[in-house]
């Protein structure tokens, strides 16, 4: 689907494509929570469609689209990453494994089933470690005809500068932003959260929003057990065992955005990203030292790295390097 703050984006894409001139490779770049695959599986949909409609949908109907639906169309290929969180060269010959560049290359060179286009999804883009993104430099410089790519990407800086440069980019990180307000206002409906919290929270991605106003809850029972915490009324060991059976990920996110926030209100910024903890958040400042905070937010940064790197990692151990860390530094024990 296109949701309304991609209207325009999609309407200049329809257009290019009805005159014949739709480029070769797409970047959709944006943070997490912009609807930017949502995006792509519309333009898919639409391109390989036999009976597109005026408005820039497809049927939904014909053997295409049905194929399309059932993951299971010829011209169509989707690159992901592997459990490393990495797109590679070569596909692991694990069962299940997603394709990686090399296949993705050769599926360009081949004719369209069809007589469409074929289109390849790479997501997300930089995940291509250096030799796939150069193996794919030859396709984005000299493509096929009828050959599109498609490349999302979360975090545009850590794209090379030559894959970058060789896409038409579709910049989704700066939405307006009364589009997204109307529309986190219909979801929430008979929330009570502020729409404007929740996408400031969300570097201002409207899907990322709504997923956080539905963690709402857990976020602040996790804020209660983290004052615990640092007040030395809850064991470090307990916490962690507790706090593991939570999504890992976002936890930790939200523990470092608290900790940024305290060095924040440390350097004295004039903003901090939680709002709505503001108070309790300049108290908790008071309790620790800068260097401490910046020891601490390192601990969790690294524990960050190390669970986007690898999938065989024991959250709970991760957890308990932290709480201890956290619990220490309320002592005045922290080394
Ligand atoms: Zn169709």
């Amino acid at each position: 689907m296109i949701y309304a703050w991609q209207q325009t984006a999609f309407e200049k894409l329809h257009l290019a494509w009805k005159q014949n001139r739709l480029p070769h490779a797409l970047l959709l770049s944006g943070p997490i929570g912009m609807g930017k695959r949502a995006f792509s599986n519309h333009l898919i949909s639409l391109l390989l469609c036999e009976n597109p409609r005026s408005n820039g949908e497809a049927c939904g109907h014909c053997k295409s689209c049905h194929l399309l639906q059932n993951n299971n169309h010829p011209d169509f290929m989707s690159v992901e990453a592997v459990e490393s969180g990495q797109i590679k060269i070569e596909q692991n010959l694990k069962k299940g494994d997603s394709p990686q560049i090399r296949e993705a290359v050769e599926f360009c060179n081949l004719t369209s089933n069809y007589g469409k286009h074929k289109i390849v999804q790479i997501c997300p883009a930089e995940g291509m470690n250096r030799n796939a993104a150069n193996a794919l430099l030859k396709t984005l410089e000299e493509p096929p005809e009828k050959t599109l790519l498609i490349l999302i990407c979360h975090r545009k800086m850590q794209l090379l500068p030559t894959i970058r440069s060789r896409c038409q980019v579709i910049d989704f990180s700066r939405p307006d932003s009364q589009l997204t307000k109307t529309y986190l206002n219909q979801e929430l409906k008979n929330n009570n959260i502020d729409p404007e919290l929740l996408l400031y929270l969300s570097n201002g991605a409207p899907l990322a929003a709504l997923s956080l106003a539905e963690k709402w809850e857990v976020r602040n029972v996790v804020f209660q057990d983290f004052k615990l915490l640092l007040s030395t009324k809850e064991e470090p060991l307990n916490l962690a065992e507790n706090w593991s059976k939570q999504e890992i990920k976002q936890l930790l996110a939200w523990l470092i955005s608290w900790t940024e926030d305290l060095i924040r209100i440390k350097l004295m910024t004039q903003h901090i990203f939680n709002q709505d903890l503001a108070d309790t958040l300049f108290k908790i400042s008071e309790q620790f030292q800068l260097q401490t905070l910046l020891a601490i937010l390192d601990v969790e940064l690294e524990s960050w790295r190390i669970l986007l790197g690898t999938s065989n990692v024991r959250p709970q151990g991760l957890l308990e390097t932290i709480t201890i860390q956290w619990f220490q530094a309320a002592k005045g024990q922290f080394k």
